[in-house]
């Protein structure tokens, strides 16, 4: 039997919209408890032609979780965190996942993805989207951790899949080479069943439990912020530690992330924190303390800022609770004051998701500084993987800043690297995604759509464009 249909306007005027505000339609909500209900949801609306978009936590940053007609699913009472073990957890999809990663640390284990929103998201949809976030540098994206997944199928069938259970012959999976750097774009060439279903952003099934792998949680962690003269330092020391991490995971200076802020995003934290006179650039860092103990890793740390001319005195090093305070304190200064411009200005910023292959990322950065609009530069430099925040003030400056981002896009294809390294696709990048993969790819991501989803149904919009198939 079908779950009830919610069709009250002021229920559905709340869901149609998501992070990227762009405006979405529903004709209905429903509610599932169970992947039976899920099944039963996705036969009817198979058969009758029915759009059906889950809709968690709504941060999607690309308009995937807008709804473009027909009906929206809640997984909101996949709720229950299942059993925490060593080397395994299991969780609803609808579970919030930065509760969930506080129910595993509260056990003495871990589980490493971060995207800053995680206690708005959930961990269906972190999967689905193969979300990451700072710590990626170290532990890589979602796609890594994920062991286990039940899935209804948009046909409806139900299945519970493992890691390296293959994918069925007459299934055609997309072939073809993905940017060697951090990317959420596309379908991934599949290795096994399980990654059709991660980062493939809900259009392929629809996510109710999820099991994924634990680490050993870090017996403590150093943060600091450093400060810059300029950016060239900052990058200079970025590609030492960054090399120093890869060569080796548990040296005396292996960050687990290297996130960077212009001199814009320093500007937007005056008034709220204090910043030191000079400071052009700054860097966060985290270093999981291993055995080589606190005092090394802290000698190794002064001993690389040294070299590379940051302000070694102003660095703010949290290793207790007023020195955390501050690290924390500046962090968010940083966010409020950029969303305070954009209140002022009254115009949408506009956020790029770019990655570049290494080698790359200087010239990316020049292109970032030249940017026609007011702007500012921050993310995971470790990876490659800034995102820059443009500021419009005006409807002629939010075109520039639009045209600029294809430009940049373009760029980014054109080096190496990916149009989107997290936030996927969407509804908003599809033009993106198309230069990156070319029409050929493009289509063999539809014949594997066609094959599990023959009307179209789930997701419809996102990755690609997509009526009735
Ligand atoms: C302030 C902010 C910071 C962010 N930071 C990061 C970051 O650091 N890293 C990062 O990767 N992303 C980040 N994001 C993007 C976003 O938070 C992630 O993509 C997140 O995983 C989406 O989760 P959600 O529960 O909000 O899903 P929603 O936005 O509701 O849905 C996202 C997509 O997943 C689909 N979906 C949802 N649940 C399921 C399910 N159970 N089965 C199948 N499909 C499903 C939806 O249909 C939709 O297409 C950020 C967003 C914001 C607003």
């Amino acid at each position: 039997m079908l779950p009830q249909l919610i069709t009250d306007p002021s229920v559905l005027g709340g869901l149609l919209t998501d992070a990227s505000n762009l405006p979405g339609r529903a004709d209905g909500l429903v509610r599932p408890r169970s992947a039976e209900d899920v099944a039963d949801i996705l036969r009817h609306c198979q058969s009758a032609g029915i759009p059906v978009l889950p809709t968690a936590g709504r941060t999607s940053t690309t308009g995937g979780a807008t709804p473009d007609g027909g009906w929206l699913m809640s997984m909101a009472a996949f709720d229950a965190v299942g059993e925490i073990g060593h080397d395994r957890a299991s969780a609803g999809a609808g579970v919030w996942l930065g509760a969930f990663q506080s129910a595993i640390e509260a056990t003495g284990r871990f589980y490493p993805p971060d995207p800053t929103s995680r206690n708005e998201c959930t961990l269906g949809a972190s999967v689905a989207c193969n979300a990451s976030g700072a710590r990626s540098f170290r532990y890589g994206a979602t796609r890594r951790w994920v062991e286990g997944l039940r899935v209804v199928l948009p046909t409806g069938e139900i299945l519970d899949v493992r890691r390296g259970d293959p994918i069925p012959a007459d299934w055609p999976v997309p072939r073809w080479h993905e940017p060697a750097v951090k990317t959420a774009a596309g379908y991934a060439p599949p290795a096994s069943l399980l990654d059709l279903f991660v980062g493939t952003e809900g259009t392929l099934g629809v996510i109710t439990d999820v099991t994924v792998r634990l680490t050993d949680l870090p017996s403590d962690v150093i943060g600091l912020i450093a400060f810059f003269p300029d950016r060239a330092s900052a990058l200079a020391f970025v590609e030492q530690a960054r090399d120093a991490s890869r060569g080796d995971p548990r040296g005396a200076l292996s960050p687990r992330c290297l996130e960077y802020f212009d001199r814009g995003c320093l500007g937007m934290a005056e008034g709220r924190t204090t910043v030191p006179d000079g400071a052009g650039a700054a860097l966060f860092c985290e270093q999981e303390v291993e055995a080589c103990g606190a005092d090394a890793h802290l000698e190794a740390w002064l001993e690389a800022l040294t070299a590379h001319g940051a302000l070694v005195d102003d660095t703010i090093l949290a290793t207790d609770g007023p020195s955390r305070s501050r690290l924390l304190e500046l962090r968010h200064a940083i966010p409020a004051g950029i969303n305070e411009r954009v209140v002022r200005n009254g115009m949408r910023k506009i956020g790029t998701d770019l990655a570049v292959p290494d080698a790359a990322l200087p010239r990316m950065m020049d292109l970032y500084e030249a940017s026609p609009v007011e702007h500012v530069l921050f993310g995971h430099i470790g990876d490659s993987h800034l995102h820059l925040n443009l500021l419009p003030s005006t409807p002629e400056e939010a075109q520039r800043a639009k045209d600029w981002y294809d430009q940049l896009a373009r760029e980014a294809i054109a080096l190496g690297g990916t149009v989107s390294a997290e936030h996927g696709i969407g509804k908003l990048k599809r033009d993106h995604l198309r230069w990156m993969v070319g029409e050929e790819v493009l289509a063999s991501f539809r014949s594997l759509k066609r094959r599990l989803d023959p009307n179209g149904i789930l997701g419809r919009g996102n990755v690609f464009e997509q009526g009735p198939l």
